[in-house]
């Protein structure tokens, strides 16, 4: 069995330790005796539709997305589409996830269309959300750091990834955190989100080997030293105010 993953923009997206999650996504594969190969596309290259399983699509700066939302809008943004229609899976985190809405308003600027796979909508405000986060979902819990002034909200065709405890997620009012749709992962939990959230790793890995090779049942890791940092990362966003 093998694995094929794209980091989407890894010189424009990738911030607050986000590039860390392809190499957990790599490693917890390679630990399962699957064969990875990671391979990048950035902005004025050109995506392959059929090529990868699982893309990756970190966060940035209002700076770098109106760069990307522009490569989105060219042939690029028509592979990524042709490509999740097909089955590709895809974790998105902040400045990615915003870029895969319908659009991202910053506070100065023109508002910068998105992919339009993901039902949600951002729009920036003065107020920034930065710290530990603290989320629910179907009894596991998700840590993360955030880092944003984009607030989102979910249209009908998403679903949240989780439930906020402690901390802002999506707006800071609703509670939700992230989004799910499809094979799609929006969140904002940076940090990197995989390494310290195993059970999400693990989702992915499933959804991505899906796409050519059927169900898969991923033998079962030890992962003493992931729980030992998610719950160190829980206790810091409990504390939080
Ligand atoms: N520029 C976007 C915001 O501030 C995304 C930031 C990020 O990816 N951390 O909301």
């Amino acid at each position: 069995m093998d694995l094929r993953i794209v980091h989407l923009y890894p010189d424009l997206m990738s911030i607050y330790g986000d590039r860390g999650n392809v190499r957990t996504l790599e490693r917890r594969a390679a630990w399962r005796d699957i064969a990875v190969e990671v391979r990048t596309c950035t902005a004025g290259e050109t995506l392959d539709p059929e090529w990868a399983d699982l893309y990756f699509f970190g966060g940035g700066q209002d700076r770098g997305q109106h760069l990307v939302g522009a490569d989105l809008a060219s042939a690029n943004g028509a592979a990524l589409r042709s490509a999740i229609a097909g089955g590709s899976a895809v974790l998105a985190v902040c400045g990615g996830y915003q870029l895969l809405g319908h659009q991202y308003a910053p506070q100065t600027g023109p508002v910068i269309p998105g992919l339009g796979v993901l039902d949600v909508t951002t729009r920036a405000t003065k107020t920034r959300f930065v710290g530990d986060l603290l989320a629910e979902r179907d009894g596991a819990t998700l840590v993360g750091f955030e880092n944003h002034s984009g607030l989102t909200t979910l249209g009908p065709a998403a679903v949240p990834l989780a439930r906020v405890t402690h901390g802002h997620g999506n707006n800071g009012k609703d509670r939700t955190e992230g989004a799910v749709q499809g094979a799609i992962i929006g969140t904002y939990c940076h940090g990197s989100v995989l390494p310290k959230n195993p059970w999400l790793a693990d989702l992915l890995l499933t959804w991505a080997l899906r796409r050519r090779h059927g169900a898969v049942a991923l033998t079962t890791l030890d992962d003493r030293e992931e729980d030992a940092a998610h719950d160190a990362a829980a206790r810091v966003a409990r504390s939080r105010r």
